[in-house]
């Protein structure tokens, strides 16, 4: 699992992370759940290892981690805008991250159409991202992240670049995703409905704070605050 133990991330005076305390399980899916400006990308970054937090630490399967590199912790990771590759083709984008570790190439071969036919792409592996719809890119951009095997798939808002329809296809298809590979996956939504819908947990984000952790119905029924009520409760 994910343990953030009182983290902290300020710029000058302005506290983006407040003395964070979150304990994420092993295997579970969880929503970072806020406004804009709230945390989310923020706190996943320095989860990520790509930012350190002023405060605090963040340990990932029970040992420190703070300082690790990315490689070293083995995190997979998507981004709404983060681009395949344009010159290469689905397969070659698939296979960046192991090409990169030098894993021997039958081994990798093997591995992409094990992805390709995880991420229900068979058959599109020749192609070039331009040929892909939106979804299907993100799908691609999935198994990219997925190829490391990671420890943690970090997803920040994933499908926030889709149309509606497409959204709902996919998030379905994460929590299919999710129970066939059981990757430990935090994703960053703003979207009420989206985290309701996919997480097994909710992180409730406001200022920087964790307002609740709990189910989706949990926080429905049980609104911990007066944000938490209006942001996601059955008021509207
Ligand atoms: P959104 O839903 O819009 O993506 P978010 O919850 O992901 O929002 P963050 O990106 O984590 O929010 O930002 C939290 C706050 O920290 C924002 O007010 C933002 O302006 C500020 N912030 C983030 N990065 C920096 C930075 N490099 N320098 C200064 N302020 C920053
Ligand atoms: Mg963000």
């Amino acid at each position: 699992g994910i343990e953030v133990q009182n983290v902290s991330k300020h710029y000058g005076s302005f506290h983006a992370v407040d003395q964070v305390n979150l304990s994420i399980k092993t295997g579970s899916l969880v929503a970072l759940l806020g406004p804009s400006g709230s945390g989310k990308s923020t706190l996943l970054r320095m989860i990520a290892g790509l930012e350190t937090p002023d405060e605090g630490r963040i340990a990932l399967i029970g040992r420190d981690a703070t300082y690790q590199s990315v490689q070293d912790r083995n995190i997979g990771f998507v981004f709404q805008h983060y681009a395949l590759f344009k010159h290469l083709t689905i397969r070659e984008n698939i296979a960046f991250a192991l090409d990169i570790r030098k894993k021997p190439k039958a081994k990798i071969k093997e591995r992409v159409e094990e992805l390709l036919e995880l991420v229900q792409l068979q058959g599109f592996g020749d192609r070039y991202p331009s040929q892909l719809s939106g979804g299907q890119r993100q799908r691609v951009a999935l198994a990219r992240a997925l190829a490391v095997q990671p420890q943690v798939l970090l997803l920040d808002e994933p499908f926030g670049a889709l149309d509606a329809k497409v959204r709902k296809e996919l998030r379905a298809w994460l929590r299919r995703l999710h129970k066939d590979v059981n990757v430990t996956t935090v994703f960053v939504t703003h979207d009420q409905e989206e985290a309701m819908e996919v997480a097994d947990e909710i992180v409730v984000m406001n200022r920087g704070r964790i307002e609740q952790v709990g189910t989706a119905t949990d926080i429905y029924d049980h609104p911990a605050s007066a944000f938490v009520m209006s942001f996601i409760g059955p008021v509207n």
